[in-house]
């Protein structure tokens, strides 16, 4: 079934690229393997996936554990500054940075450890209560004081749109992340870069992509649905 999935989302996300005359080489498919075992993860690895996304730390250190060294864990969750020193030096990238004190933890354990950790400000663009991530006037006065720290380097940006049925209703969140991302790379902030614009989900990834989406998080679309209370 994953094989099937996986050709399913291939297909739609080489349209997509198609409709928005771009390359499919500029768009990246994270697997979100949250609560899959790793039975399900080794077929997909097996398809020449090397991309994971976890929102958990502890779930993300254990795959990382018993999984092959080659695979790039990216850590999509909210992360607690007390848990930075776990992954500091296991995930690829950090997506889900929404405050300068996460950002200083993120530094120093970066620096303790002698790596340079790549790291997101996650947005709330939405502005949703239930989400994670700093407002779009919030990032710039963020990206500046973080962009000052040691051991660091900002890629880009993220965001978790509101979860609907047809992805279209998201167009505009997508469109007003990739304007800021545009808005923050003409600043020129050392240390920083706005290469990745992480954003769209299994109900939205098309649409992020027309809208310029480099990094997609699907996770239900590979995987099929969660059951958190198995996991
Ligand atoms: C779970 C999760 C996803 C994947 O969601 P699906 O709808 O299953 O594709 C993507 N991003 C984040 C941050 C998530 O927590």
């Amino acid at each position: 079934m994953i094989r099937e999935n996986l050709a399913e989302v291939e297909e739609k996300i080489c349209k997509a690229c198609e409709r928005a005359g771009r390359d499919r080489d500029e768009v990246t498919l994270i697997a979100v393997s949250k609560t899959k075992p790793i039975s399900m993860i080794e077929e997909v690895l097996n398809a020449g996936i090397i991309e994971f996304g976890e929102n958990k730390v502890q779930e993300l250190t254990l795959k990382c554990e018993i999984l092959p060294k080659k695979i790039h864990w990216h850590l999509i969750g909210h992360l607690q500054r007390n848990k930075v020193k776990y992954i500091i030096d296991q995930a690829y990238m950090i997506h889900s940075v929404d405050s300068l004190r996460l950002a200083q933890a993120i530094s120093q354990e970066a620096v303790k450890k002698n790596v340079t950790a790549s790291i997101l400000i996650e947005v709330n663009v939405a502005m949703e209560e239930s989400k994670y991530g700093v407002s779009i006037k919030e990032v710039l006065p963020l990206i500046e004081e973080v962009s000052k720290l040691p051991n660091l380097k900002i890629n880009g940006l993220m965001t978790i749109a509101p979860f609907v049925e047809n992805g279209e209703k998201n167009r505009e969140i997508f469109k007003e992340l990739k304007k800021l991302s545009v808005d923050i790379k003409t600043k020129n902030i050392d240390n920083v870069n706005m290469n990745v614009l992480s954003m769209g989900m299994t109900g939205d990834y098309e649409v992020a992509i027309e809208e310029g989406a480099t990094h997609v998080r699907v996770g239900t679309g590979i995987f099929g649905e969660r059951n958190y209370n198995i996991d």
